[in-house]
């Protein structure tokens, strides 16, 4: 991984979070307490922040410093989900150094891992891991075959639509909407459409390269 396609994403995911504002907003208030979208916002302005601090490290110390970060900055149930996301994801990068996509895709399910025990949930709990397990999942399966990466992103891309969609008929088992029971039925979970909207975004940027 390079930092400075880290950094890149880093701008690219912000510009995409503040054009999703209204939609994230509504379903945040439709089946949570209405703060994620200025959650994701505040740390995606955090990771910007750092830019210049960031910019000379290695990929693994940036994500390592951007988990830290973000873990005092972003606050509520996703904060230090987010957060473990990061860490993880450094400490795979420290110990395999690589910038093919097997390895990529190792990382980035190495964080996945780390929000699944952080936030005790699995698939089917209508949460932001509706998204990022069988985004993971496809992108380790597809990375190993050695598909071409035009072709994992597409994938992914797909992968995570369905993932965000799924959660719109289920119920809640973790988070602030399990309060809601069966009142959750019909509301695309704020967290799976954020994951979404940042996997198209990486997705695009890194097939554009
Ligand atoms: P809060 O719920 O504390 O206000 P946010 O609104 O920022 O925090 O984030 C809510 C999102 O966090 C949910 O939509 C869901 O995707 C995700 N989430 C909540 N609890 C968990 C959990 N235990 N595991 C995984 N994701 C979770
Ligand atoms: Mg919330
Ligand atoms: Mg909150």
């Amino acid at each position: 991984m390079k930092t400075e396609f880290i950094l890149t994403a880093a701008q690219a995911v912000n510009d995409a979070i503040l054009a999703h504002e209204p939609e994230i907003e509504s379903l945040d208030r439709e089946i949570g307490d209405g703060d994620h979208f200025v959650n994701m916002k505040r740390g995606c302005a955090t990771i910007l922040g750092m830019h210049d601090e960031l910019a000379p490290l290695s990929a693994d110390a940036t994500l390592q410093k951007i988990g830290m970060k973000l873990l005092s900055t972003i606050g509520g149930a996703s904060g230090p989900l987010i957060a473990s996301f990061f860490m993880a994801m450094a400490k795979a990068e420290k110990e395999q150094q690589a910038d093919a996509l097997p390895q990529i895709a190792a990382a980035f399910a190495a964080g996945v891992e780390a929000i699944k025990m952080r936030g005790k949930a699995d698939v089917g709990e209508k949460t932001m891991l509706d998204v990022l397990i069988p985004v993971a999942r496809k992108f380790t399966e597809m990375a190993n075959a050695g598909a071409a990466p035009a072709e994992v992103f597409a994938a992914l891309k797909e992968t995570a639509e369905q993932g965000m969609l799924s959660t719109r008929d289920m119920i809640a088992t973790k988070g602030r909407a399990a309060f809601l029971g069966e009142r959750a039925i019909g509301h695309i979970d704020p967290g799976a459409k954020t994951s979404q909207v940042i996997i198209h975004t990486i997705c695009d940027l890194a097939s554009s390269r």
